[in-house]
């Protein structure tokens, strides 16, 4: 079937990719995202499995062919499956050409097969350091082992991963090169994720460690020889092919404003807000128009209200997060 796009926004992008946050809840606490202490928000504020799935139907009968499911930590949301399950059939009917999620991996060795089998081909997992000291030190509550099992039972299963790796000076600089060399190894792709200095996250603010990208590529180059490439996909990653390995390299930039022209995507709060910019703040409240209606237009008309005032682009700043209530998304959940 073919899905024409039918979201065109002022500037004539047509909105074909829809990310949604599943749940604000994760079994992580990485300190560049999260406090230890976290306040999640009550269930009743949360989309119903049912609701999320008429929510991605709506965006997926007015011509969204990409839906990427994001959290929080998406596969931690119970039952999960049975959303993954019934969305699928829209891939079945090839309404839908991708159906994909950022996950921490920590679920992975639990999913990987069924998320297989309804058709997931790719996966971005965001994996900031090889080692396991390291590792329950950033995340504090994650364990590198089952990270990697469910890596391998997710490449096992057939799935493609690309790791996001948030590039953080003093603390994986030196693992660099073994981090690259660790993904072509195994055929993952790899997006490296630049922050910029950041203030208070909770009572964390030791991570003072911004690494420009400009100077992760120039360390790069004196080992591998990188090809630009000018493979665009509407979102923020710029992405170099390794001559050696074959693998591709992505970068991503949070004050980058150079793929707003191309802009393909909007993004949906596992409240049911939808932000019509992944850089900006306006957003529309879609869950009161769903709960509101039993039919399906007055959703629709939301939808297409919203896309008519996206705007032309952004003023990105990730590194700014807000942690009380509900957490802004972290740019490694981004993704490109
Ligand atoms: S960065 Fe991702 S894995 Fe880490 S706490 Fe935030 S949502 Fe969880």
């Amino acid at each position: 079937m073919n899905n024409i796009p039918k979201l065109i926004d002022p500037f004539n992008r047509a909105i074909t990719y829809l990310r949604v946050s599943v749940t604000d809840r994760c079994d992580f606490r990485c300190v560049y995202c999260m406090s230890e202490n976290m306040n999640f928000l009550p269930k009743a504020d949360l989309l119903t499995l049912e609701e999320l799935d008429k929510m991605c139907t709506a965006f997926i009968s007015q011509g969204v062919e990409k839906l990427r499911i994001t959290g929080g930590e998406p596969l931690v949301r119970r039952n999960i499956m049975e959303f993954f399950n019934s969305i699928s059939r829209h891939l079945k009917t090839g309404a839908l050409k991708e159906l994909t999620l950022t996950t921490n991996g920590s679920q992975l060795h639990r999913f990987a097969e069924q998320l297989a089998e309804i058709g997931i081909k790719r996966i971005n997992v965001s994996l900031d350091t090889l080692n396991e000291e390291k590792f329950s030190q950033i995340t504090r509550w994650g364990r590198l082992v089952q990270v990697l099992k469910g890596i391998d039972a997710a490449l096992a299963a057939g799935i493609k991963i690309k790791i996001n790796t948030v590039a953080l000076k003093d603390f994986n600089e030196d693992e660099l090169e073994k981090i690259v060399k660790w993904c072509a190894n195994r055929k993952m792709d790899l997006t490296f994720i630049e922050v910029m200095p950041m203030g208070d996250i909770g009572n964390e603010n030791r991570l003072n460690q911004y690494w420009p990208l400009s100077d992760l590529r120039k360390r790069l180059t004196k080992t591998w020889t990188l090809k630009d490439t000018d493979e665009q996909t509407g979102g923020p990653a710029r992405y170099v092919r390794v001559y050696e390995t074959g693998q591709k390299i992505g970068f991503i930039t949070p004050m980058t404003h150079n793929f707003c022209e191309s802009c393909n995507r909007v993004r949906l709060t596992c409240t049911g807000e939808l932000y019509q910019c992944l850089g900006q703040e306006d957003q529309v409240d879609l869950r009161k128009v769903l709960r509101k209606n039993s039919e399906i237009e007055p959703l629709l008309e939301a939808i297409h209200n919203a896309i008519s005032k996206k705007p032309k682009g952004h003023d990105f700043d990730y590194s700014r997060q807000s942690i009380s209530g509900q957490m802004s998304r972290h740019m490694s959940h981004t993704g490109g």
